[in-house]
């Protein structure tokens, strides 16, 4: 910790003489992430080791194509980087194989789908303003433009998977691959149950587990590796490693899914963050790390009971993970305006879409305060905080300060 430390501090040293313009907005984004509170579901802090990793000179070599069959000379040091991160995640995620290279979280959807399907193949997915992501059929994306989506939906009572409409979807509209996968769906998938239906059509199951694939290194959420032909993830949101994407899946389709990360989407892997990724997978399979998978889902089950008392509609009434919605409606104000209020209370999170409702609601998560060091009783500590502003009851002005002074005890990082 503090050999990586010292690095940091090196570095910013470095920066600050050479262009203090740069080394001013660098530092005023680390006080803004060490003063305010960061309820964002898809971020976190990563470790002084990862960041590291992440500042090295790795940072400076080409190295197109795959350890041992590069296009590039002098690839033999970060050819062993790239196996470690590959053999970690095989490991940590019990996968047969894994790539390591795709640059972010899309990525390795768009790789996915160029592993499986050609331009014009239907597939089925959750739909947009039930939870999907872009890369799920947004007309604004490559999904929607050269794919077929047809979108399943979440019960407008329970807020689950609509299970019968997806059978029904799948059986009428018989797709190339099923997506299981969301940016809000707060509960487990029921991986089983889409692998049946997959068989049943003759589909493909990729799953995107871009926001559970941490609680699932931590064994905190069930893993879609046994049931899925291919898994799509992130490395940055609860896994808390560097910003980047991730693919697994078995070794028959090995082959087609690296040559669909490059040359088909991608050029040179970025041997920094690859490297990171390796200190990542590294950290999340350590004891500590189930722990703090652990506490994530007892933090975001905290948070939702207490956003629930205070009379927010929590979409299926509670969570199963890091990841809570909810419509703030009954308090009299909309995800939009909410959002706004929390943020000049520093409190900060998303607004997102949520099923069957016309505003916006709120998405937050407890990956990144949980990293920090918060429990349960911080938690009750942020519920009140944040229904107080949102009734009216607590000045935006005055929460700040509170919640200045309950970051102030856990730093992110060594000051
Ligand atoms: C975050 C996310 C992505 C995309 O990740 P990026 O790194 O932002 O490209 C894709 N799918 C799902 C379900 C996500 O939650």
């Amino acid at each position: 910790m503090s050999v990586t430390h010292d690095v940091l501090e090196a570095d910013a040293d470095v920066l600050s003489r050479q262009d203090p313009e740069l080394a001013e907005i660098l530092f005023a984004e680390r006080r803004r992430q060490s003063t305010t509170l960061q309820l964002i579901a898809a971020e976190n802090f990563t470790s002084p080791a990862v960041l590291a990793a992440l500042g090295s000179p790795l940072a400076n070599k080409y190295a197109e194509g795959y350890p041992g069959a590069r296009h590039h000379g002098g690839c033999e040091i970060v050819d062993v980087a790239e196996r470690l991160a590959v053999e970690r995640a095989q490991d940590l995620f019990g996968a047969e194989h894994a790539n390591v290279q795709p640059h972010s979280g899309s990525a390795a959807v768009l790789a996915a789908y160029a592993a499986l399907l050609r331009p014009g193949d239907t597939v089925l997915a959750l739909g947009l303003p039930h939870g999907g992501h872009l890369t799920h059929g947004s007309p604004a994306n490559f999904s929607g433009r050269w794919f077929d989506f047809v979108g399943y939906g979440v019960d407008a009572e329970t807020g689950l998977v609509d299970h019968d409409q997806v059978r029904t979807l799948a059986r009428a509209r018989r797709p190339k691959a099923i997506v299981c996968g969301s940016i809000a769906y707060p509960r487990h998938l029921d991986h089983a149950f889409f692998r049946e239906v997959a068989d049943e059509v003759g589909a493909y199951l990729v799953a995107d587990a871009a926001h559970p694939i941490g609680l699932v290194a931590g064994g905190a959420a069930p893993s879609p590796v046994p049931y899925a032909d291919i898994v799509c993830a992130t490395t940055h949101k609860v896994l808390r490693g560097p910003r980047g994407g991730m693919v697994l899946c078995g070794s028959e389709l090995a082959e087609r899914v690296d040559r669909a990360v490059f040359p088909f989407t991608q050029g040179g892997a970025q041997m920094h963050t690859v490297a990171a990724k390796a200190v990542a997978f590294g950290e999340a399979s350590a004891p500590s790390f189930a722990a703090y998978a652990r506490q994530v889902v007892a933090n975001a089950r905290t948070l939702a009971a207490r956003l629930a008392d205070a009379g927010l509609v929590v979409t299926t009434g509670g969570t199963d993970t890091h990841l809570i919605t909810a419509d703030p409606a009954p308090l009299g104000v909309d995800g939009r305006t909410a959002r706004g209020r929390l943020a000049a209370a520093g409190i900060v999170l998303d607004c997102c879409a949520l099923p069957h409702a016309h505003a916006r609601g709120l998405r937050l998560g407890t990956a990144a305060v949980t990293t920090q060091g918060m429990g349960q009783r911080e938690m009750e500590a942020v519920a009140a905080l944040l229904t107080g502003v949102l009734r009216g009851t607590t000045e935006p002005a005055s929460a700040r300060d509170d919640v200045r002074s309950l970051v102030a005890e856990f730093p992110p990082y060594p000051d």
